[in-house]
């Protein structure tokens, strides 16, 4: 059997007890750092196995693998952080074990993008998940375009050398006044929930290089059920100016912040909020 095992995403404390078992019984750990995993079973009192399995030599090693498990052993799936198979080698030796009828189980552990999600204060309902997008080029661009459509919250991992970057694309992408959640750090000492806007996340950074590692929570352009030309409903709006107005935001700001989902002009708005409370 194959087992796809979590593991803490920087808080040690977050491996599972059944984690902890089922590594401990494993015939064999397939990692992607065979050191850093070492390390982990090191500190959890486990003397595992380990065989590398990383997005490099996955083509080859996964058939490997496979035979080791046909022969009946049991292995783990674990890689440097978080879920298998999240942003992190794992599908491929999924989909081989599907096809040669070896069976599958999970261990499930942290994910940076839900642990993300559930502290943005952005919709849960409906997530789009989009991890890296391409480092660069043309692909890159692709997906960031491919967002403008995308209608659910949308949570993106980035290094950190590259958030400026991508603070810039998405502001010139449109996003620069929807509300956003920068999350660096989770579960670690210096864990970080900036709940701002691309644009107001721009001057932050300026002041502050962006350290460590993050997750960006990103509301979509616009709100599916919205009034059809891809601007939100009335509804939508008013439960919005709501939320903002319990968040402390001034008229001016919530004016600024709504415009380019409603298509009326900051003056417009601002008279309609005012009208509100
Ligand atoms: N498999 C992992 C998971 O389940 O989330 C993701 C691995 S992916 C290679 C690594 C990326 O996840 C980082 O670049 C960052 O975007 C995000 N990430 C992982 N741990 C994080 C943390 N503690 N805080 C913020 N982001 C994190």
């Amino acid at each position: 059997m194959l087992y796809l095992v979590g593991t803490p995403i920087g808080n040690m404390k977050d491996i599972s007890a059944r984690a902890v078992e089922v590594l401990g019984q494993a015939d064999l750990i397939a990692c992607e750092d065979t050191r850093r995993t070492g390390l982990l079973l090191k500190e959890l009192g486990i003397s595992g196995k380990l065989i590398s399995y990383h997005e490099h030599n996955k083509a080859s090693r996964g058939p490997v693998i496979i035979e080791r498990l046909k022969e009946g052993l049991n292995v783990c799936l674990v890689s440097d952080a978080g879920m298998p198979s999240i942003s992190d080698p794992g599908e491929d030796l999924v989909k081989l074990c599907i096809e040669a009828g070896i069976e599958v189980s999970a261990v499930p552990g942290p994910v940076a993008a839900i642990t993300a999600l559930v502290l943005s204060g952005l919709d849960t309902r409906y997530y789009h998940f989009e991890g890296f997008l391409p480092s660069e080029g043309k692909g890159r661009r692709a997906r960031i375009e491919a967002l403008r459509g995308i209608r659910e919250t949308m949570v993106i991992y980035e290094a950190p050398h590259r958030l400026m970057k991508l603070i810039s694309e998405l502001k010139d992408a449109g996003f620069g006044e929807c509300p956003a959640a920068f999350c660096r750090e989770l579960t670690k000492k210096y864990e970080e929930v900036l709940r701002m806007t691309p644009a107001e996340a721009e001057r932050y950074f300026t002041e502050t290089p962006p350290k460590g590692e993050f997750v960006i929570c990103l509301s979509p352009l616009s709100q599916e059920g919205g009034s059809g030309d891809g601007l939100i409903s009335d509804e939508e709006l008013d439960e919005l100016i709501r939320k903002h107005l319990e968040e402390g935001r001034s008229t001016k700001e919530i004016a600024s912040l709504l415009a380019p989902l409603t298509g009326r002009s900051k003056k417009e708005l601002y008279s309609y909020i005012a009208k509100l409370h």
